[in-house]
């Protein structure tokens, strides 16, 4: 399909055929097309931009993955189908290392999503030879060398059960989640409210210029960081946005 780049719709009907795309080729499951229209409708009520209190998330987050000593992108369905190029470059800067980890679990998918990481140069784990404790869904299912021993995990686009188990099991979670009430943006360290999609080239950039920071400077970004604020600052924004448009009216 042919978007015309003066639609007002442009960037939002890209990313769909992106999406869609990718369930094509056997990288998304339908449900992760359900979930996208989720993260769509609140990124709408944000007014699709990557907002202050989600720059502040994303910086946080760079922090604590450069302070980590086993740091790893988690990668699902969506991710791969959204950012396979960007999420490949911000494992490489971080050296990170990417992780498939799906819901939906399938070999032949888990093999795709892969392939489709790898075609980035990025390192990808997926032997799915160890299982993560407290968890019955097939995102119980990790790599010995990733997630399994990880400190600190980035979750893009995370279900709330899984957020939970990696904190019980001693890890910190980032997460990326458009919607601010979720259980996984109440679960996890770091928030980031906003786009997978504008999350990702963002904290690309903040990784090259935070890699030369100090020790101690990273650690107080990271200490400063209070994420419950940042929840009740997206919501706020969320409320004040829909308050402007009514006023509009
Ligand atoms: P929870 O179990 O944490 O309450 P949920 O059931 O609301 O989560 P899921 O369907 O498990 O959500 O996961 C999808 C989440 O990902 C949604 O909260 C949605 O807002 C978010 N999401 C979907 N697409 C994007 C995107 N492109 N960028 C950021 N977040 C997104
Ligand atoms: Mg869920």
């Amino acid at each position: 399909m042919h978007v015309p780049q003066s639609h007002p719709r442009y960037h939002s009907l890209i990313t769909r055929e992106k999406l869609a795309q990718a369930f094509r080729n056997g990288l998304v499951v339908p449900e992760g097309l359900i979930a996208h229209g989720r993260g769509e409708c609140f990124d709408y009520i944000l007014g699709e931009e990557s907002r202050d209190f989600a720059i502040e998330a994303e910086r946080a987050a760079v922090a604590m993955m450069i302070l980590a000593n086993h740091p790893v992108i988690s990668v699902n369905g969506n991710a791969a189908g959204l950012v396979a190029e960007e999420i490949s470059r911000l494992s490489e800067v971080l050296s990170a290392p990417l992780e498939v980890n799906i819901f939906h679990r399938s070999e032949e998918r888990v093999k795709r999503i892969a392939e489709e990481l790898e075609k980035h140069d990025a390192i990808v784990y997926c032997r799915g030879d160890a299982v993560i404790e407290g968890l019955e869904s097939a995102r119980r299912i990790v790599d010995r060398r990733g997630i399994y021993r990880a400190d600190v995990v980035l979750v893009p686009l995370e279900d709330g059960d899984r957020c939970e188990i990696l904190k019980r099991n001693g890890k910190r979670v980032i997460a990326i989640d458009l919607n601010p009430l979720s259980r996984t943006s109440r679960m996890a360290d770091v928030t980031i409210v906003d786009n997978i999609t504008r999350a990702v080239p963002n904290m690309i950039e903040f990784a090259k210029e935070m890699k030369d920071y100090g020790m101690e400077e990273l650690e107080k970004i990271v200490l400063r960081y209070d994420n419950r604020e940042i929840l009740r600052r997206a919501i706020k924004a969320i409320i004040e946005y829909l308050e402007s448009r009514s006023g509009e009216l």
